[in-house]
């Protein structure tokens, strides 16, 4: 654990936030990835900073729990972690490698994703030059137009099958558009697609559900599944069940006061009390990833009691009304929850437009985060 970790407790805390990360959760939540995914293996995905929550924490803690895949974005994320990944661990960037990057990445053991036969030629021109055999995963586009071979591409690389024969290819894999929404047409018109790409390339071990696509049942696992959303407590679909919540977020009192009726609060002065009121100015603000949206329709929590907010979120401040609670009850320095057992990131992201995903990893840094577990 970190020294600034150790340094901050309730009481003596001059982060404007609490952000606590439940590591036995997001244990509980990968271990019930895999027995639903058994016999598939499960991997990490834990790029964007293992989605806001610390991708040294989350890796060592899924090392620990016998993860031995992982799934990063970009490779300056993987070159970060792969020193804490053990022998014979796999961790694969997602965006494949820009050009020039490839003999970086080679030296650092780490595995490309090939999303293109460009990509892939620039693999093996590596390997020959290397005299080794150097891994990769093959991503084809199944239908979501994103990353991947293009079925024009498949059948060009069918056609020239040497050039898979000079790598050593963990897995062919592809990713699912709409796996959160079960009966959507497109997840069986993936699968059907991945399934014909596969065998037309004659690749054996494949890698296609996300957090979402492993809900959809056994079809959709094949050898290895890649979820990130899950593992980190936030919901998937309708299908989605024994999932843990795993982020706490409290804000902090810095000041409390009793406006007038009439008197205006923040900018614009898009709220004006119709009576006297009392308020309480958290030391957050958008700049930490709150939603500015939040203005007016959201709240905190407190002792299970609703406390709106009055105007605008600011960048580094916003103020909620704490009339409901009993006078004495908050203080300057009081932590009052934002996200928690009253209000997770799924909700926060209904309020806003949004999803899950987009709330946590905009969680900002100035946070005091706290491990528990
Ligand atoms: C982000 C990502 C995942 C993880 O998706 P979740 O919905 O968070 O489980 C899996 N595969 C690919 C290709 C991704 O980009």
């Amino acid at each position: 654990m970190s020294a600034a970790c150790l340094a901050c407790d309730d009481h003596d805390l001059d982060a404007g936030g609490l952000l606590v990360i439940d590591l036995a959760a997001i244990e509980a939540n990968y271990r019930h990835l895999v027995g639903l995914a058994a016999p598939a293996h499960v991997a990490g995905v834990v790029k964007a900073d293992a989605y806001g929550l610390g991708a040294v924490a989350v890796t060592e803690r899924l090392v620990a729990a016998g993860c031995r895949h992982f799934f990063v974005a970009e490779l300056s994320e993987a070159l970060e972690l792969r020193p804490l990944l053990p022998e014979g661990a796999v961790i694969a960037v997602l965006n494949g490698l820009a050009p020039g990057a490839n003999a970086a990445a080679a030296d650092a053991g780490i595995v490309p994703v090939a999303n293109s036969l460009t990509q892939l030629r620039a693999w093996a021109a590596l390997a020959a030059e290397r005299c080794t055999r150097l891994s990769t995963i093959l991503q084809v586009d199944s239908g979501m137009s994103r990353l991947g071979l293009s079925p024009a591409e498949v059948d060009e690389l069918a056609a020239s099958p040497e050039l898979l024969r000079s790598l050593d290819l963990l897995f062919i894999m592809s990713h699912l558009a709409c796996a959160d929404e079960p009966l959507h047409p497109a997840n069986r018109a993936q699968l059907a697609a991945f399934i014909a790409a596969k065998a037309k390339l004659g690749i054996e071990r494949a890698s296609f559900a996300n957090s979402a696509g492993i809900f959809l049942g056994k079809d959709y696992h094949f050898d290895l599944c890649r979820p990130g959303a899950s593992v980190y407590g936030l919901g998937v679909g309708p299908a989605a069940y024994g999932i843990r919540p795993v982020v706490r977020l409290e804000a902090r009192i810095s000041q409390l006061r009793t406006i007038p009726p009439s008197a205006s609060v923040g900018y614009g002065y898009t709220f004006t009390a119709d009576r006297e009121m009392r308020l309480a100015t958290l030391s957050i603000g958008y700049a930490d990833g709150w939603p500015r949206a939040l203005g007016q329709i959201g709240a905190a929590w407190v002792d299970g009691v609703r406390l709106p907010f009055t105007g605008r979120i600011s960048m580094d401040s916003c103020t909620i009304d704490v009339g409901a609670l009993p006078h004495g009850r908050l203080r300057p320095g009081s932590l009052v929850e934002l996200l928690g057992p009253h209000q997770s990131a799924d909700d926060i992201a209904r309020l806003t437009g949004t999803i899950g995903y987009e709330i946590l990893t905009r969680l900002g840094r100035r946070y005091c985060r706290r491990y528990v577990g």
